[in-house]
């Protein structure tokens, strides 16, 4: 197995939080096998030696929430490309999204709801047919039937009927089925949401106590997690209190709400860039979206800074998640992590665990992935500017000097 040593860099431990300067990295195949002072590596038997003079090395980061077959043009006129496009066209254009983010360090992604047929594109980035991200996907969400109004031709409603259930039993088959398909974890909706159908409301729950408890049971005996969409205080509560692992979006949460959370260790995705949108959107994109649609962003923006200051305040721990493609193309997940320092308060530091260690742990991947220590896997990039000094040098690719992928750089 190839060795590779980087040599004499400064490495920012997720764990501490902060920059550890004049270390040294040995990576045998796809693993990292050995951190510490440069003076107590020895060298000799590399393969490859990269001098991280004046550099830093932090861990791959980490999306939790993306949509990859989508693109953000592809929002605009939803209906009619879902109906014009062939079912190939969905993994090829995720195979696309999916390398973008290895350019600007993002070497992990959850995806929270995409075609199914992006388990093979899972498989073919783990055989390395292509050089690609890991992923860990959702594939088809779970939703309510009645969540959302069927409407259109009759090709768009039987789209739409596959995606919402009725019942404990409808939902424990539905949580079978997406795990037969190759989901990792589940996604599902516990209240309505912006861009879902006319009558979606945001402020209604959608779930009944039993069939969400059956859901997350029925997740959980079969070795996965659920993640639920929620935008307001009823829907999170109780998706907190069904066993959820995490919370996505969570615009507007009551004190009690995040009590329950940090008690139960419910994860906060904030997705701050695609639900502030509204707010930076050019008059061109607001044209194009229905009015109760714009009327549900703006209600959303206007609530999610404050409510998740809150959350962060009081302890609910916080992993980095953007829902791209619906803020701009993707891979604007560097920008998720300015707006977790203008808008929730952190720092640098405390938005870079954001991006790494929390979401690992969102993941339940803590022990491989999200820092850098001997066993975990070499996902990692060297950087030749200081992040922690100003992490916007994270939204210029040229900060970025190789991506390495289990091991790997292009
Ligand atoms: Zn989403």
């Amino acid at each position: 197995m190839r060795n590779i040593a980087i040599k004499d860099i400064s490495i920012f431990d997720s764990a501490l939080g902060k920059m550890v300067e004049g270390q040294s990295v040995m990576v045998t195949g796809e693993s990292i096998t050995k951190v510490g002072d440069s003076s107590d590596i020895d060298s000799g038997s590399e393969d490859r030696v990269i001098d991280g003079t004046g550099k830093f090395l932090i861990p791959g980061m980490i999306d939790l929430h993306v949509h990859l077959s989508f693109t953000h043009s592809l929002m605009k006129n939803f209906e009619r490309e879902m109906l014009r496009r062939k079912d190939a066209w969905w993994a090829y254009t995720a195979l696309k999204n999916a390398q973008e983010y290895l350019k600007y360090g993002f070497t992990t992604l959850r995806g929270c709801g995409s075609s199914k047929h992006l388990a093979s594109l899972k498989e073919a980035f783990n055989e390395g047919m292509f050089r690609g991200p890991r992923l860990k996907l959702a594939l088809r969400t779970i939703g309510q039937l009645g969540n959302q109004e069927l409407y259109g031709p009759q090709e768009w409603i039987d789209v739409s009927k596959t995606q919402g259930v009725s019942g404990v039993e409808g939902v424990i088959a539905a949580v079978r089925e997406r795990k037969s398909e190759g989901s990792d974890h589940i996604k599902t909706t516990t209240t309505g949401g912006v861009l879902h159908g006319k009558e979606s409301d945001v402020n209604r729950t959608l779930w009944r106590e039993d069939e969400l408890k059956a859901m997350v049971s029925e997740t959980e005996r079969l070795g996965m997690y659920v993640a639920a969409h929620a935008h307001t205080d009823q829907g999170i509560r109780e998706a907190s209190l069904a066993g959820v692992r995490s919370i996505e979006h969570g615009t507007m949460m009551s004190e009690e709400t995040i009590d329950e959370m940090v008690k139960r260790n419910t994860y906060l995705v904030p997705t701050q860039s695609a639900g502030t949108f509204i707010d930076r959107a050019d008059e061109s994109v607001k044209k194009q979206l229905p009015p109760e649609v714009i009327k549900k962003w703006k209600f959303v923006s206007s609530k999610m800074v404050e409510s998740h200051k809150i959350a962060f305040e009081k302890g609910v721990i916080i992993g980095l998640g953007t829902d791209a493609p619906v803020a701009g193309e993707h891979c604007h997940s560097p920008l998720e992590l300015q707006l977790m320092i203008r808008n929730v308060g952190m720092t640098p530091a405390q938005a870079l665990q954001a991006a790494t260690i929390n979401a690992a742990k969102v993941m339940r991947m803590e022990e491989q992935i999200g820092n850098i220590r001997e066993g975990y896997s070499a996902d990692f990039s060297i950087v030749n500017k200081n992040p922690l000094e100003d992490i916007s040098v994270l939204s210029q690719e040229d900060t970025f000097e190789k991506v390495f992928i289990k091991g790997n750089s292009a």
